[in-house]
Order: structure tokens, then sequence, then C-alpha cells
């Protein structure tokens, strides 16, 4: 289920990004009005499938989670919305007049995370394959 794989995927990544420390109340939303109210861009009348509204000067966050966007959303991916959201938090005192500075530093902060995250797996199957080659080099 969708649900379950967002949750897993904030449980994961809030202590990761060192977010244990914030107050972040997270709503779901699958009542049709209230997500055209609340996801539907100003600018281009797009649906997107999360907002975050922040005070970074008192760590508190609400990040609201458009339930059936997330229906066409591959589980793969489902993790790197859900870094991409908590990744405002992080950069949220850059925000000023507009979002499209904070939107650009946080896809590139999202992908970062998982290039790190990708490397490290890289490097533990590398370092478990030189084990067991030791072991069959007696
Ligand atoms: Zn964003």
């Amino acid at each position: 289920m969708k649900l379950d794989l967002i949750k897993a995927a904030f449980d994961k990544w809030i202590p990761r990004l060192g977010l244990a420390w914030w107050t972040i109340e997270i709503c779901h939303y699958d009542d049709p009005y209230e997500i055209i109210q609340r996801f539907r861009t100003i600018e281009t009348g797009e649906m997107v499938p999360a907002t975050v509204t922040a005070q970074w000067m008192y760590a508190d966050a609400r990040i609201n989670i458009n339930l059936p966007a997330f229906e066409f959303i591959d589980d793969d991916n489902i993790e790197r919305v859900i870094v991409h959201e908590l990744c405002h938090l992080l950069i949220n005192e850059m925000r000023e007049t507009d979002i499209h500075h904070e939107e650009r530093v946080v896809t590139w902060l999202t992908k970062a995370f998982f290039w790190v995250a990708d490397a490290v797996k890289e490097d533990f199957v590398k370092a478990d394959s030189m084990r067991a080659d030791k072991k069959y080099d007696r």
C-alpha cells in the first residue's frame, strides 16, 4: 500500500536528514475538493503530490500529502518524493520572494542524497565480494 511506503520513507529519512528535532505534522488528503484547494499550483494549475509549509526559525513544519497522486508514482519514486519534501525543511530559510531557487536546490539535494546512498550500497557489495574472495584464496 502506498501509504505504508510513504510512512516508511518519512521514518527512514527524517532522522537521516537531521530533522528528528523538528516538529513535523504530516497530513494526508484524499477528499477531491480539499485536494484541488491544497495541491493545485497557482502558476500552472498542475496538481502536485505534496506541499510543505515550514517555519525554519521554530523548526516547525507541516507536510501535506495528496494521496491519490501517489497512486501514479512508482514505488521506487515514492521515497524520492518524500526526501524532496523533507529537503524543503533543510533549506526553508532560503525562501524569499518565490520558491524557484529553493525548488532547484531541493531537487539537486535529493539527487545527491540518493547518489551517496547508492555509493554506500556499492561499497558494501564490493567489501562483501572482497571478503568472499579471501575465503576462497586459502
Ligand atoms: Zn519541491
